[in-house]
């Protein structure tokens, strides 16, 4: 319901013009790591002196001209090359919205072959972030047809509230792939996805068993304890080697965690979104935990 409300209050536009007008200032500097690349690899820097890998992404989605999809292709080349050149250690996320998907399918594909073709000269990587569901089936054909060309440079992500998504692993899992497994950010009907939150913690846990037996490398991507707790005895018992798996949580959301997991021995890795079109991603975290909210309305009222 919270989710609901506020992902619903974003198409409300003296409400987007409030928060795009203060929101930096009311929390959403905690979540995006700044709106330069320079700011954003100084943020990746930070987090490689603790022992922690980063995945940057440049905020944006949806557009609706190829121009901006062009020009959102060329700050991916830019940002590999970027990261090659100061050495830090990081991969790229990007949504498919952002590179045309909605528009072109064709102009989309080209422009993510153009970024993992670059990708694959400096052996990086390229994760395709889940959208919402209207674009599941489209990702994952995508993902599918690049992956013959780079099977070493890309990887894709599974969203644990849809009742679809254990086929979808079961069918891509042949051969083994890379994937990073999270619970889902989106509003989504519940012909769709589990509307409960024990449903799909279980769902978010079945398919990081399933996907690790399948022999996948899986980024575990939740900040949840008890979820992670439940991965790590389930690695232990099936003495599923580390190399298999990484653990991903978001810029601004409980880096201790991670570090005591990399102080494990464990692959860790920080989303790290950077850019000025931060809104629709700051909702999204704003859905997902009550408090960042009341941190938000404090901030509004002390203005
Ligand atoms: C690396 C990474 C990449 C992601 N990529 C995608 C994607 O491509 N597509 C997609 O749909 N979703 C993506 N997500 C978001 C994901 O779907 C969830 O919405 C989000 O991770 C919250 O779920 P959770 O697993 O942390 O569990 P929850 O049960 O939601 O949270 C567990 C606990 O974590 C903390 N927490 C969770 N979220 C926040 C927050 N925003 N602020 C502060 N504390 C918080 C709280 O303490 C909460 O009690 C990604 C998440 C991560 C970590």
């Amino acid at each position: 319901m919270f989710k609901q409300i506020i992902l619903g209050v974003g198409n409300n536009s003296l409400v987007s013009r409030t928060v795009q007008q203060y929101g930096m200032q009311m929390g959403a500097a905690r979540f995006v790591a700044g709106s330069t690349l320079s700011q954003a690899i100084a943020a990746v820097k930070e987090l490689n002196e603790r022992g922690i890998a980063a995945t940057l992404d440049h905020l944006g989605e949806s557009v609706t001209r190829i121009e901006e999809a062009q020009a959102a292709r060329d700050s991916y080349l830019a940002m590999l090359d970027a990261i090659a050149k100061e050495q830090v250690r990081s991969h790229v996320s990007l949504k498919l919205t952002m590179m045309g998907l909605g528009i072109s399918e064709e102009a989309c594909l080209g422009n993510l072959l153009e970024i993992l073709d670059r990708a694959h000269q400096y052996g990086n990587f390229v994760r395709i972030d889940m959208e919402d569901s209207h674009f599941t089936t489209a990702t994952l054909n995508m993902f599918q047809k690049v992956w013959d060309k780079y099977p070493e440079n890309v990887g894709v992500v599974l969203q644990a509230y849809l009742y679809r998504t254990m086929e979808d692993l079961n069918s891509l899992s042949q051969p083994p792939k890379n994937f990073r497994i999270v619970k889902g950010a989106y509003q989504e009907p519940a012909s769709l996805a589990y509307p409960s939150k024990p449903d799909v913690d279980d769902n978010y846990v079945a398919l990081v068993q399933a996907s690790l037996q399948h022999g996948n490398f899986t980024a575990v991507a939740s900040h949840d304890e008890v979820v992670l707790g439940k991965v790590v005895r389930f690695l232990e018992s099936q003495h599923i080697p580390q190399s298999q798996v990484e653990f991903q949580m978001l810029y601004g959301v409980k880096l201790s965690v991670l570090e005591d997991l990399a102080r494990r021995g464990f692959a860790a890795r920080v989303y790290v979104p950077w850019g000025r079109d931060w809104y629709a991603y700051y909702l999204r975290r704003i859905a997902e935990r009550p408090a960042n909210l009341l941190f938000f309305a404090r901030s509004l009222a002390k203005r």
